[in-house]
């Protein structure tokens, strides 16, 4: 058990949702943000919570904490490809400075700590499906080296603190994820697609639409990370749905389901966008015993459901 946890980035779409799990798990949650992307919608329930605080704050600047941590979930960056290319800076920033003062903390409380990686340090794979040993394929001053970089960096920093100070560290390799707090704006395909057919307007499709993603629902995602911090296992960890899809049937399957006589826009592929994505899942199904429950239709269904309701409040795009 994890009496008192810190989630950095706790504001986020995946980070509120691991503060509403472990409050549930009877857990002390202590959230920081700076709300770059994070928003205090997201985390407003837990407020009534005593044993929740929320504090403001760029972890990129040196970070003190009162009392005694058991767990650090670092979770703090911006995610989305419209808002790293934005913040560049910050995304590099929030990667290695940010890692190294969360690291730097979890050292001093000794706590174990668990950092939010991503698919995005596979790059644009060459191998598929992409296993934790495979090295990927990133171009460092590429559009996308903002985030890949700071993400393997952070990745290789996690390593030496737990090789030489002994920490006992958790690296989650997060493929693509979905469901219900993640921002209306934040540019990604669901939300753009979602936000669009329920507004009766083109869904905008990249390129030829033929470029794959593996959609993982996010209880399944804070479901992955749980378990992983209940083991002793340091080496990065691939979570996310095998359940590989073209974005254009995912567009046609958005339309289906919200029911929306939206057709589609083709636009320009952004730069480095990788042409295919999908987790392998073994090692995880191994040792967390672990596997994806939420199919892609119950999944998208309660989606829609929260973006229905929110949408009327949501500025439009463009
Ligand atoms: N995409 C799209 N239309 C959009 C937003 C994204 O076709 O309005 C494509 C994007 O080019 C990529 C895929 O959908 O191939 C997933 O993009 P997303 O931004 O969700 O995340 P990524 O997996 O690229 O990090």
């Amino acid at each position: 058990m994890h009496d008192r946890v810190l989630i950095t980035g706790g504001a986020g779409f995946i980070g509120s949702h691991l503060c509403a799990r472990f409050l549930k798990e009877g857990a002390e949650v202590t959230c920081i943000d700076n709300l770059s992307t994070g928003s205090l919608e997201n985390i407003a329930p837990f407020f009534e919570n005593e044993r929740f605080t929320f504090t403001k704050y760029d972890v990129t600047q040196y970070l003190h904490v009162e009392g005694g941590l058991d767990l650090i979930l670092h979770f703090a960056s911006p995610a989305s490809p419209a808002d790293y290319l934005e913040m560049p800076i910050q995304t590099l920033k929030v990667g290695s400075l940010g890692t190294h003062k969360v690291l730097g903390l979890a050292k001093s409380k000794k706590a174990r700590f668990l950092l939010a990686s991503t698919s995005e340090v596979y790059g644009d794979p060459l191998q598929h499906p992409q296993k934790e040993t495979y090295l990927g394929n990133v171009d460092p001053v590429g559009l996308r080296g903002v985030y890949d970089e700071a993400k393997r960096f952070a990745e290789a920093l996690v390593m030496a603190y737990h090789r030489n100070h002994g920490i006992r560290t958790h690296i989650a390799r997060i493929f693509n994820t979905y469901g219900p707090f993640m921002r209306m704006d934040d540019g990604r395909a669901l939300p753009n697609f979602i936000t669009q057919a329920l507004r009766g307007e083109p869904l905008t499709v990249y390129g030829d639409g033929s470029q794959t993603r593996s959609f993982c629902y996010i209880d399944d995602i804070v479901e992955g990370i749980f378990r992983l911090c209940q083991t002793d296992y340091a080496g990065p960890v691939n979570l996310g749905n095998p359940d590989e899809v073209s974005i254009i049937e995912m567009a046609r399957m958005v339309i289906s389901r919200v029911g929306s006589r939206s057709g589609i826009e083709f636009m320009e592929l952004p730069e480095g966008d990788p042409v295919v994505r999908q987790p392998d899942i073994t090692l995880a199904r191994s040792l967390l015993h672990w596997v994806p429950q939420v199919d892609r239709q119950t999944g998208l269904d309660r989606t829609l459901e929260y973006f229905r309701k929110h949408i009327e409040d949501a500025p439009r795009n463009g």
